[in-house]
C-alpha cells in the first residue's frame, strides 16, 4: 500500500526494541491507528522525538489489513502537549482524553469530528498556565457529552428510552443506564439499571450535547457533581468497564465568584 499523509494525536507509545516504538495514534483521516515505528528512539531520525503522548504530529504511514500493525514512516511535530508541566490536574485531564480516545474510537475508521474535538479539548487544558480546576472539568464534561453524540451514544434527555414518549420534566427524573437516557415511570420498571438525576442536570446534559456549544464554556457547579457521576456511569454501563483515569476527575467544583 502507498504512503499516506494525515496528522495525529499519540495516544500511547510502548517501547517495542531498543530502537523502535509501538504508537497507538488517533488520525483525522483513518481514525486509530496502532503502528510501529522503526528508530524512533534514537534521537535523530525520521521521528525526531516527536512521538510524545498526546503529541500532534503530521505524519506519513503506511497502512496494513486486518490485524498487522501499521507502519509508520515519518512524524514531524506540530505541537507537544505541556500539562505534565503545568499541574496534577492538567496532566490527568490530557491521560483522560488519551484513554477515552483509544477505548471509544476504532481502527481505520475515521471521525474527522471527534479528532477536531480531541484538539479543541487538548488545548482547552493546555493553553496558558496554571488553569483553573472548574475550567478543566467543564471542559472534561463537554468532551465526554460531544464524543458520545459524535459517535451516536448521546443519552436521551427528552423522550423515554422505552417507549419514545416526551418524559414529563419532574424535579428527579429516572436515567436508564443500558437503554440509555431518560425513561418514563411506565418503562422504569423494565430498566435493570436506572438513577435517580435531577432535572437540573438533565437540563444541563442537554446543553453539554447540542451542537451549538463551543469552548470556552463553563458548567453550572450545583448540578457538577451529579453529572460528573451521571456520565461516569454511563460509561462503565457503554464499554463495560471503568475507565483507568476516571477515578481521577474532579467530583465537585466550585462556585465561580460572581456566578
Ligand atoms: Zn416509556
Amino acid at each position: 500500500m502507498a504512503a499516506e499523509q494525515t496528522t495525529a494525536i499519540v495516544l500511547r507509545t510502548i517501547e517495542f526494541s531498543e530502537t523502535s516504538l509501538i504508537v497507538t495514534l488517533l488520525s483525522r483521516d483513518f481514525g486509530q491507528m496502532a503502528a510501529i515505528a522503526k528508530g524512533a528512539r534514537r534521537p535523530k531520525g525520521p521521528f525526531e522525538g516527536s512521538l510524545d503522548l498526546l503529541a500532534v504530529c503530521r505524519v506519513v504511514v503506511i497502512r496494513k489489513n486486518a490485524d498487522a500493525l501499521d507502519l509508520l514512516t515519518e512524524a514531524k511535530l506540530q505541537k507537544r502537549f505541556r500539562g505534565a508541566e503545568r499541574s496534577l490536574q492538567q496532566l490527568y485531564a490530557g491521560y483522560y482524553i488519551a484513554e477515552m480516545l483509544r477505548l471509544l474510537t476504532d481502527k481505520h475508521d475515521p471521525h474527522p469530528d471527534v479528532y477536531d474535538l480531541a484538539i479543541a479539548t487538548l488545548a482547552q487544558i493546555d493553553c496558558g498556565l496554571k488553569k483553573p480546576a472548574t475550567t478543566i472539568a467543564a471542559a472534561m464534561l463537554f468532551f465526554d457529552a460531544q464524543i458520545l453524540r459524535m459517535l451516536g451514544h448521546a443519552p436521551s434527555t427528552t423522550t423515554c428510552t422505552g417507549c419514545d414518549k416526551i418524559v414529563p420534566r419532574t424535579k428527579r427524573m429516572a436515567f436508564a443506564l443500558i437503554g440509555g437516557g431518560v425513561v418514563c415511570n411506565a418503562c422504569r420498571s423494565r430498566e435493570h439499571q436506572t438513577l435517580s438525576v435531577s432535572c437540573d442536570s438533565i437540563d444541563e446534559l442537554q446543553r453539554l450535547l447540542s451542537t451549538d456549544v463551543r469552548f470556552p464554556l463553563s458548567v453550572d457547579a450545583t448540578v457538577y457533581g451529579e453529572l460528573r457521576a451521571v456520565m461516569n456511569r454511563y460509561f462503565q454501563a457503554l464499554l463495560g468497564t471503568q475507565p483507568r483515569m476516571q477515578s481521577f476527575l474532579p467530583t465537585a467544583i466550585r462556585k465561580e465568584p460572581n456566578a
